[in-house]
């Protein structure tokens, strides 16, 4: 916590000073250090500044001030201590040598990834936190800040995962959004990880941090595609050069970790030997000026405290607007422009081009010249395999059916091949509840398990093969850099729609969760497509849909379940595609943002990474099982067991009527108490809570012929998709407590005679499935990725109506033919 989070009477104990220069400068000389307690005495009337006790005097901070130092409760501080302490002792046996300093109490370092698009940084994180973030072979993979941490040697690590930029300008939201990050968190040390193939690129960005003259660190990743190649590069040296440490790694496998984390320790402690700030040479001309405005903002220390003064005097010149609006309050601010004003005509004069070339041109050449030194033989990595993949895969006649083949393989895979395991999972269910069946004497907690919790989890539980088997496919596209491909190869056909090649890539994500590929539509850069792609994504059938469609294909269309899937995915995309024109059409604007996308070389998935990221999948999966799906079932369990009548309960009349409805099969074949029994469920159900409800709603769906059953589980698939398919098999209990849910699906009614679902209204069922609202986590991502409630209300809206219209005409379409 900051020392401006604590209240009058707390006391805290310092534990890092943040900031910048002289304010760093001023309260260390104050007393401010490590390890020391300070008091919060009192607030001024307007709350600013505060009064503290340190040592033996007093001392006033204002609140902004007291923000940059951070401070830990004295309570917790002491316990942190003697457990850091104990451990301490236990390591300093096997080191004799270790050195003092870790001895201090202090021992978090809060660090940030930061490097261009593409470079490893999730990679790296990944490895060294342990966390299951998304990786992907292209740029924009990661979107906001994802936090971590390791133990490591004594220390806390606290690691960031930031979204890639290219330089720490304020023109796109990610260099934004890592810019106020670095400036409001100021993390310790900056791991700055670029990419040994590609040098010259991401050395522009370091050439930034260094400007901004922070504790750095720079991680050489993918050397094994260094080494790959023929080039030789003299790292320790360009390490000198630049006055960061530079450590090779390869982040997918892990080697080179260790040495990395070790040295961010050092250059955290100060203990670095490379470490100095250089500055990174400019234009005499423009160096000049940098200077004078240098001075000028060193001057104005509700700046400088914050801030290097450098990074701030370069960025103005470039006329960067966020440092602009940082600097527009300032009192110095017209000094500035004077400046500024009085350089830019100099320098047009001198050197015929604006301020903001030359400075890149410049660092170009610092980057280019410290190269020169270091490098031997030229960075053609072999790309030889890349060139020929690329010549089959991005070809005119070649690509789109190379696409098409790949898809067809992905869906064949995930419902034939799929079909195995989840035969499987389906005998164990079954099995597990006759034993319960069998064992339990009966009640409301033997129905609560049977009906509430094997009848919802069970039902769903047998489809984590498929699901895995999908994501595996959508994981290996975008890892192995295939996914930009697409993107490429379908722009000109997203074109077509007013979108762009990047759309593409968030439709195919789809498949596998509408939530995830929602927010990957931040790599669109033109802010109309991604709004469209965000509000087209949920037509695109995710995985949770695939339960409800292998579940009703399953009871009603065995010979042609292929066709039926395929129909259905395909009615999905082209329901997206036709909104996707009528919004541009209708709502938004023509836009013709350029197609610019990075195409990565292919880079081979390492099998830890896949294996990780399908365990981190099925557990994900598992745990929805355990959690949301869990509840759902019980709660709809429970709302169509209470209130609770018994055979006694029944009214003469519900029983008269049900008795004149019934079959004749029925009164053959059963007992009169198994009718007795019969009725007593019927009526049960049908004036439970949930009757309630799904009778009130039933009749806007009724002219499909749905049940109020299958209403009730359409409102509840709203919490997640497979609860539709959970709901069911609460509510449609068999007699026979094994017998799978397919069947009872297409098992007439023991007490009208007729199934719950015909192969017409199933096939409905399927189509608004399909299309309707979609689970509040997809509506969550919409109304946060859009910023808008009047999205999501059209998501909510449009997409309901949609799919009653298209179940609506499927029904009867299919009742002519079938
Ligand atoms: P980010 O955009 O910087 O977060 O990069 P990612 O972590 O998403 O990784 C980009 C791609 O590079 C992925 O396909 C990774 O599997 C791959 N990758 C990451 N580190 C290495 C490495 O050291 N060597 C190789 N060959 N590939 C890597
Ligand atoms: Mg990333």
């Amino acid at each position: 916590m900051r020392l401006s989070d604590l209240k009058p009477g707390q006391t805290g104990v310092i534990t890092k000073i943040l900031g910048h220069g002289a304010f760093r400068k001023r309260v260390m000389e104050m007393g401010f250090v490590r390890g020391r307690e300070i008091r919060v005495i009192l607030n001024a009337p307007l709350q600013d500044p505060v009064k503290y006790a340190l040592m033996d005097y007093e001392v006033s901070l204002r609140r902004s001030e007291a923000a940059l130092v951070e401070v830990e409760l004295l309570e917790i501080w002491k316990h942190a201590a003697t457990s850091a302490d104990l451990a301490m002792e236990c390591r300093e046996e096997s080191e004799p040598d270790a050195d003092p300093i870790p001895l201090r109490k202090d021992k978090i370092i809060n660090v940030a990834l930061v490097g261009n698009p593409n470079c490893g940084k999730t990679s790296m994180f990944n490895m060294v936190s342990g966390a299951h973030e998304h990786v992907g072979n292209y740029a924009g993979v990661t979107v906001g800040a994802k936090e971590g941490t390791l133990k490591y040697k004594g220390y806390r690590f606290n690691i960031v995962d930031l979204p890639g930029t290219y330089s720490l300008s304020a023109y796109s939201p990610e260099e934004l959004y890592v810019m106020r990050y670095l400036r409001e968190e100021t993390p310790d040390v900056i791991i700055n990880v670029v990419v040994a193939s590609n040098l010259e690129r991401n050395l522009y960005l370091t050439t930034e941090l260094i400007d901004m003259n922070r504790p750095m660190v720079i991680d050489l990743n993918m050397f094994d595609e260094l080494k790959r190649s023929n080039a030789n590069l003299d790292y320790d040296s360009l390490g000198k050069m630049l006055g960061v440490p530079i450590i090779p790694t390869i982040a997918n496998t892990g080697w080179g970790i260790d040495k990395l984390l070790d040295t961010v320790i050092d250059v955290f402690e100060m203990k670095n030997p490379d470490t100095r700030h250089i500055h990174v040479p400019l234009n005499p001309e423009i160096e000049r000026n940098v200077t004078a405005i240098n001075r000028v903002i060193k001057g104005d220390h509700a700046i400088s405290d914050h801030f290097s003064p450098r990074f701030l005097a370069i960025k103005f010149m470039e006329h960067d607007p966020e440092v602009e609006k940082m600097l527009t309050d300032a009192p110095c601010y017209p000094t500035l422009m004077q400046i500024r004003e009085s350089a830019q005509k100099s320098v047009s004069a001198k050197l015929k081009e604006d301020m903001a070339s030359t400075i890149s041109a410049d660092k170009y050449g610092f980057i280019q010249g410290a190269l020169a030194e270091t490098m031997e033989g030229s960075i053609v990595k072999d790309e030889k395999t890349t060139k020929i993949i690329d010549t089959f895969v991005t070809n005119k006649l070649f690509g789109f059916p190379i696409f098409l083949a790949i898809m067809w393989l992905m869906f064949w895979c995930t419902f034939e091949l799929g079909s195995y395991p989840m035969g499987w999972i389906e005998s164990l269910v079954s099995w597990i509840s006759g034993l319960i069946g069998r064992l339990m004497t009966d009640g409301p907690l033997k129905d609560l398990l049977l009906d509430g919790v094997i009848g919802g989890v069970g039902g769903v539980i047998v489809f984590l093969p498929n699901i895995l088997i999908l994501y595996a496919f959508i994981s290996f596209m975008e890892d192995s850099g295939y996914m930009a491909r697409v993107a490429f190869i379908m722009d000109k056909l997203m074109h077509k729609m007013g979108l762009h090649g990047k759309s593409f890539i968030p439709l195919v994500m789809g498949f596998g969760c509408n939530v995830p590929a929602i927010m990957s539509t931040r790599i669109i850069e033109s802010k109309s497509s991604r709004l469209i792609t965000i509000l087209i994504n949920p037509f695109i059938s995710c995985s949770a849909r695939i339960p409800i469609y292998v579940l009703l294909v399953g009871a009603f269309f065995p010979a042609h379940g292929a066709l039926v899937f395929v129909g259905l995915y395909l009615l999905g995309v082209i329901v997206a595609v036709v909104t996707a024109q009528m919004l541009r059409k209708f709502w938004f604007k023509a836009d013709e943002t350029p197609f610019v996308m990075e195409l990565p070389p292919y880079r081979i998935p390492t099998m830890r990474a896949t294996l990780r990221n399908m365990w981190s999948k099925a557990e994900q999966y598992l745990r929805k099982m355990g959690g949301l799906i869990l509840v759902a079932s019980v709660i709809i369990w429970a709302l169509s067991y209470f209130p609770h009548y018994t055979a006694t309960d029944v009214p003469a009349d519900f029983r008269a009527s049900a008795l004149s409805e019934m079959p004749a099969s029925t009164l053959a074949s059963q007992t009169p108490e198994q009718i007795d029994e019969l009725i007593a469920t019927e009526y049960q159900q049908s004036h439970s809570i949930l009757g309630h409800v799904g009778k009130f709603v039933e009749p806007v769906v009724r002219p499909m012929e749905f049940g109020w059953k299958t209403c009730v589980s359409l409102i509840a698939g709203s919490a997640a998709k497979e609860v539709v398919v959970s709901t069911l098999g609460v509510l449609y209990v068999g007699d026979d407590d094994a017998e799978a849910l397919s069947q009872r699906l297409k098992t007439p009614s023991k007490i009208t005679g007729e199934p719950p679902f015909t192969q017409a209204s199933a096939l409905a069922f399927m189509v608004f499935v399909l299309l309707y609202f979609p689970c509040i986590a997809t509506l969550a991502a919409v109304s946060r990725e859009t910023g808008s409630w009047k999205y999501t209300l059209f998501t909510l809206l449009y997409n309901t109506g949609i799919a009653w219209v298209l179940a609506f005409a499927t029904f009867h379409i299919a009742a002519l033919f079938i």
